[in-house]
């Protein structure tokens, strides 16, 4: 049982923020991933939690009790990095015994319970190797396994996954998501990737420039993001977003069109999703010659531009146009998503 709370905790070197007033709670067997791109904070955060950085300011808790004070090794956390960090001397079954060694725990237990995390981890048949013998998915699997050994109260990992090449990310990624559920502890994963983030994570909080953006479910956070930095951050593509003028309702730009919308007079961003919106001959709120077309296999993606920025629309497989025809892409008010033009934050 673990629950964590991060009270107003930030992070300074000198006057360079490197986490700005995090506040949060994480309940017992959550599966937290923070996202954000390179430098925002992320790992900083962690790291704050496992007490190998301190605080500048704010309190960390672990089960109601302030952890500020104690070190990495009194926390009952385990870590498990990008750089897989074992011991190249030690065979796998001793990288993965290592961490109840250094606890001191009776060693007639140990066999069993290496065995238990390392089939866990299908690397039973792997246990006499050392990790130069391994390729790079089964040396992240050393790391997982060692760090389940330990029946820790809480699992940090970070981008466990990035020096994996792309298919062993998605097959260790589905086994991270299927150990997760069946150790049901709660874990903070760190990653700046956000498919990792949407198909692994009970929550989800987006950071930028050390500043907390956005915290939700996937499915919030897709639909509903807080700020534009979100919105162009979750999606693939990205969310389109355009830079217009409304006047009674009526949303227009370069080529763009939208009217219903309820939103006072001004300028504001208005976003909407490749996937949304729809390609047709004519008729659509955007108007525009085509400037690229990509084939994605079960679709196709038409892109027209708009005041310099490239517009995407999401049409099926059998859609057939040249680059330059004219497109009219349909993108009524009820997809649309609309934002402070300034401040980039969320109007609806
Ligand atoms: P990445 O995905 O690249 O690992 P991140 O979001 O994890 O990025 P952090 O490692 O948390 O980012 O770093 C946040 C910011 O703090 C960065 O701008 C980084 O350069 C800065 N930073 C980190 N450690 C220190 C340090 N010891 N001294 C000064 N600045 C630091």
């Amino acid at each position: 049982m673990a629950e964590i709370q991060l009270r107003n905790v930030s992070k300074r070197w000198g006057s360079f923020v490197g986490v700005e007033d995090f506040t949060l709670t994480i309940p017992d067997r959550e599966f937290l991933v923070l996202l954000g791109p390179s430098g925002c904070g992320k790992t900083t955060t962690m790291r704050m939690i496992a007490g190998l950085e301190d605080p500048s300011k704010g309190e960390i808790l672990i089960d109601g009790k302030v952890v500020n004070d104690l070190e990495p090794k009194d926390r009952d956390v385990a870590m498990v990095f990008q750089s897989y960090a074992l011991y190249p001397n030690m065979n796998v079954y001793e990288n993965i015994r290592f961490p109840l060694r250094v606890r001191g725990e009776n060693p007639a237990g140990h066999k069993e319970k290496v065995m238990r995390a390392s089939a866990m981890v299908e690397l039973d048949e792997f246990l006499h190797r050392k990790p130069a013998e391994l390729s790079g998915g089964q040396r992240q699997r050393v790391a997982l396994a060692r760090a389940i050994v330990r029946e820790p109260n809480v699992f940090l990992m970070d981008e466990p996954l990035s020096n994996l090449d792309a298919k062993l990310r998605v097959s260790t990624r589905a086994q991270i998501k299927n150990l997760s559920h069946e150790l049901s502890v709660t874990t903070i994963y760190v990653t700046h990737d956000q498919i990792e983030a949407m198909t692994l994570a009970d929550r989800v909080v987006v950071m930028e420039k050390g500043v907390v953006q956005q915290v939700g479910s996937p499915t919030e956070i897709y639909d509903k993001p807080a700020n534009t930095f979100v919105a162009s951050f979750i999606g693939n593509p990205a969310m389109n977003l355009i830079d217009g003028v409304v006047q009674g309702g009526t949303f227009t730009a370069d080529s763009v069109s939208v009217e219903g919308l309820n939103v006072k007079d001004g300028p504001i961003t208005l976003g909407f999703r490749a996937e949304d919106a729809e390609v047709s001959q004519e008729g659509g709120q955007i108007t525009a010659p085509i400037y690229t077309l990509e084939l994605l296999g079960d679709a196709t993606m038409v892109s027209v531009r708009i005041g310099g920025a490239l517009v995407s629309a999401r049409s099926d497989k059998t859609f057939r146009a040249e680059i330059g025809d004219p497109i009219s892409i349909r993108i009524p008010q009820e997809i649309c998503h609309l934002f402070d033009a300034e401040t980039g934050a969320r109007l609806d």
